[in-house]
Parts: structure tokens; C-alpha cells; sequence
């Protein structure tokens, strides 16, 4: 494409060439966030000074001769990662003004580097969503329809690299919170597997399910971030000490037959990801992207993830538990909102809470709350975790017979705003596909292989076994050299 609207190792490529510096290439992301922004919603924050000075110590620092293929390439993060000196918000009331007094690690990593952080993206609060429209700052608007949502929670993000406002752009997933955006606005996003990359200084919403990924153009782009964002950290107790592959080396591997270069794996396709319930444009779209697969050369096999119909009861189960537990700690008292009247600690505490959360969230923290009580909690709690190891049991037996498993990230395209606001448990159905990942601690993928009718993105979901991120990304990689549905854009004006 070349410019300042590039990929990630388009930008990587201009800038080592000198044909650009990081001040242009973020200037440019910065003004085109000023045209665009104001219809998207899709940033919360935008810290225009901060990042053209990042952007000039990256030239410097080229210029010196010491700089990474990734310095001086702008990128946002999603507002639930801490950003040392900057607002982070989590999209919510309670911590509308808060400033974060550290880098979360996945922050810090980008940052040395070199990326350059243009601002924070909107969100569903605390994380909780699947449209983005429980934001405290305002629902983010799809950019190939703007009556449409970008899904969530990580809406923003996925919103600013479709709308080409910057190439990259960190998100979390815990129940499909990067995949499902990113199939909702034609983006490529990787959840990688719980614990290889840090969750230190992610706001907590449900700590053994939080994922800590990255929302690109391409599968390549997410090879090059996931790269600097990945390796152990002492901080982060689930953190796995175990060497950060090459994964853009993987990628730029040649394969034995260039026309089939996908020969020898084995795709898997759960009959539960393809039955009732999946749109038929989505359902058509999926079916033509698997046979591009055997195109290039792989072998599917049918294998079955018989007790994966239960995750979204599980996921809302254990999700609830752990948000309940984890969001005791905004109490009025050590940080964020602060009831202005009260008559005492208990009522400060309460009037707190109550301002400060949004309805979902509340709704999470009751239900959490009530699913660990006594008499309550061997029936739900006890209950969802063990269901939970049996969908991981699921995923390991389907895993002894295929390399990836395939299938749709969500049974829809994107859905208008307000069509399910008044309906949880709509919302949550939703995320049918996209939680397994997520109880399994799996990496997935959610890759652009279509559009319906009227133009909004469809995306195909990729599983692999933990820790296999250089496989997944290799076939996404293949997929996208043989397609371009990842590099179509929605009509927006010209930077
Ligand atoms: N949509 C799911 C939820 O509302 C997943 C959110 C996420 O992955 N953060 O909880």
C-alpha cells in the first residue's frame, strides 16, 4: 500500500528505508484520527504531544542506528491496560479521571520496542461486552456501517485499525473480546494462549480467563507485535516461563511446494461450529474460506467439541465470580470515583458502587456474587469449573487428530446498535464460539474471509493447541497471501 496508512511491516519496511520517519507516519495517524474519530468513538484518549515525541526519540534513535523493526510505528492500546502518566479508564465512570502510576507489561514491552502509543481505545466497561455499547464515553460506531456495532469489549481498537486511524492496536480477550470485534470490522486478531503474555497492569475482570492480544491488518503484523509483547514476567504468577518463538521468522519460512503450502496439516472442523444457529452468509462465507484451505493444500478432518455448548453458561458462571472478587477493590477509598455525599463508610461504599459501575457491570458483580455465596456456590461455581475442564478435555482429544480447528468466530455479522441491548442473555449468546478459547486457555484467531450481502465483514476462526501461536499465525499468513479480504477497507475519506 506504502504511506502512512500501511501495515505494520509496510511502515517497518518505509521506515528502515528512511523513505519516512515516525514523526510523518504519526503525525499523519494523529490527523486522520482528528477527521475520523468524532463519528467512530473509537478512542477515549488521544496523547497527541506524547506521541510525537515518541515518535522523534525513534527517529533519533534510528538515526543512531539502534532502533527495532518495530520503532516508530504508531499504535493504540485498549483503555484497560495501564499507560504510565495517562488517563485509563476502562471505559467506566469509576475510574474516568484516573491516571495510571505504571506501564502494564505488554505496554512496557511494546514501548522499548519503540512503538509509538498515539492513545487509549474505547471499550465496553471493565471489559464487559460484546457491542461496545457499555462504554461510560458512548458506544464506538462500525466503520463499514455506522449503524452498525464493532462488537466487543475491545471495540475501539478493532474500530481504529479497520478505519486505517492507526496499523495496530492492543486488545484482551477473555470471553472473545479480540476475535469478535475483529470479525466484526474485518481486521485480523490474535488471542494468544493465558499466561504467554503478562496480564500485569491489565484491570482485572476475570483473572483465569484475561488475555492480553492484538488487533492488526494482517496475520504477519500480529507475528511481529506478538513477538515483542510475549515472554515471562515475574509479576504475573500465571506469566509461563517458556522461549518466545520466532514468530515472524516462522511466517517468512518457505514452504517445500509453494503451491500447496499449507500440505500436511490437518484442519479440524467441529460439527458443533457449524450446525443451527450460524447465519447463512456466514455459514457460506466459513464454508468457501475451508475450502480455500484445502486449496492450499491441508486436509480436513471432522472431529467433534460435544461438551463446547455449554461454555456460555460456564463462561457466565465462572466470569461473574472472578469480576465480582476482582472489582471489590474500587471502594471510594484508595482510588477512582468517590460518592460525594454520604452518611457513612457502608453508605460511602454503596453510593460509590452504585455511581460508578454502569448496569452491566452491576449485573455481573450480582450475579457473580450470588453464584459464590454459601449454599449457592457447589451448585454454580464448583459446577461451571468442572464443566470447564471437560471443554478443555474436549479441545485436547479434537487436538490428538488436527493441527488447527476451524470455524466461524461469531454465529453473525454485526448486529445494529441497540438490537440486543435490552437482551443479556442474547448478548451473551453470542459469544458462543469464541469462549472455549478462552476455558481452554487455547490461542485463536480470527481472521477477514468475507462479507454479506450488504457489506459487513464476516471472520473465520482459528484454534490451535497452547503455545502454538507460530502455527496458527502460519496459516492465517498462508490464508491472507492467497485471499485479500483482509485488505479491503470500508469507504471512509481519504488521509
Ligand atoms: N463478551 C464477553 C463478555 O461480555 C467477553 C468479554 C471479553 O472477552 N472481555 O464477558
Amino acid at each position: 500500500m506504502g504511506g502512512p496508512l500501511d501495515t505494520v511491516a509496510g511502515l517497518a519496511r518505509q521506515l528502515a528505508a528512511r523513505e519516512v520517519s515516525s514523526v510523518e507516519v504519526t503525525r499523519a495517524a494523529l490527523d486522520r484520527i482528528a477527521a475520523l474519530d468524532h463519528a467512530l468513538n473509537a478512542f477515549v484518549n488521544v496523547d497527541g504531544d506524547g506521541a510525537l515525541a515518541a515518535a522523534a526519540a525513534a527517529d533519533a534513535a534510528r538515526a543512531r542506528g539502534g532502533a527495532g523493526p518495530l520503532a516508530g510505528v504508531p499504535i493504540a492500546h485498549k483503555d484497560v491496560l495501564m499507560t504510565a502518566g495517562l488517563p485509563t479508564t476502562c471505559a467506566s465512570r469509576m475510574l474516568a479521571t484516573f491516571v495510571a502510576p505504571y506501564d502494564a507489561h505488554v505496554v512496557a514491552r511494546l514501548k522499548d520496542a519503540g512503538t509509538v502509543l498515539v492513545g487509549k481505545t474505547n471499550m465496553d466497561e471493565f471489559a464487559m461486552g460484546s457491542s461496545n455499547e457499555n462504554s461510560h464515553f458512548g458506544a464506538v460506531r462500525n466503520p463499514w456501517q455506522p449503524a452498525c456495532v464493532p462488537g466487543g469489549s475491545s471495540g475501539g481498537s478493532a474500530a481504529a485499525v479497520a478505519a486505517r486511524l492507526v496499523p495496530a492496536a492492543t486488545g484482551t480477550d477473555t470471553g472473545g473480546s479480540i476475535r469478535q470485534p475483529a470479525s466484526y470490522t474485518g481486521v485480523t486478531g490474535l488471542k494468544p494462549t493465558y499466561g504467554r503474555c503478562s496480564r500485569y497492569g491489565l484491570v482485572a475482570f476475570a483473572s483465569s480467563l484475561d488475555t492480553p492480544g492484538v488487533f492488526a491488518r494482517t496475520a504477519e503484523d500480529c507475528a511481529l507485535l506478538l513477538g515483542a509483547m510475549a515472554g515471562p514476567d515475574a509479576r504475573d504468577s500465571t506469566s509461563v516461563d517458556r522461549p518466545v518463538d520466532d514468530y515472524a521468522g516462522s511466517l517468512a519460512a518457505r514452504p517445500a511446494d509453494p503451491s500447496r503450502p499449507l500440505a500436511g496439516l490437518r484442519v479440524g472442523l467441529p460439527a458443533e461450529f457449524f450446525g443451527d444457529g450460524v447465519d447463512g452468509e456466514v455459514a457460506r462465507a466459513v464454508d468457501a474460506a475451508v475450502g480455500e484451505l484445502r486449496r492450499l493444500g491441508a486436509q480436513t478432518v471432522d472431529v467433534a467439541l460435544p461438551r463446547v455448548g455449554l461454555s456460555v453458561p460456564v463462561y457466565y458462571v465462572i466470569a461473574p465470580a472472578e469480576a465480582s472478587s476482582n472489582l471489590s477493590r474500587f471502594d471510594g477509598v484508595r482510588y477512582g470515583h468517590r460518592a460525594a455525599e454520604y452518611r457513612d463508610l457502608a453508605d460511602m461504599y454503596r453510593r460509590t458502587r452504585a455511581e460508578g459501575f454502569g448496569a452491566e457491570v452491576r449485573r455481573r458483580i450480582l450475579i457473580g456474587t450470588y453464584v459464590l455465596s454459601h449454599g449457592y456456590y457447589d451448585a454454580y461455581y464448583l459446577k461451571a469449573q468442572k464443566v470447564r475442564r471437560l471443554i478443555a478435555d474436549d479441545f485436547r482429544a479434537a487436538f490428538g487428530r488436527c493441527d488447527v480447528i476451524a470455524g466461524p468466530t461469531a454465529p453473525t455479522a454485526a448486529f445494529r446498535l441497540g438490537d440486543k441491548a435490552d437482551d443479556p442473555v442474547q448478548m451473551y449468546l453470542n459469544d458462543i464460539f469464541t469462549i472455549g478459547a478462552n476455558l481452554a486457555g487455547l490461542p485463536a484467531m480470527s481472521i477477514p474471509c468475507g462479507f454479506t450481502g450488504d457489506g459487513r465483514p464476516i471472520g473465520l476462526q482459528l484454534h490451535a493447541p497452547a503455545f502454538a501461536e507460530a502455527r496458527l499465525l502460519t496459516v492465517a499468513h498462508r490464508f491472507q497471501q492467497a485471499t485479500d479480504w483482509h485488505a479491503r477497507a470500508p469507504a471512509l475519506p481519504p488521509a
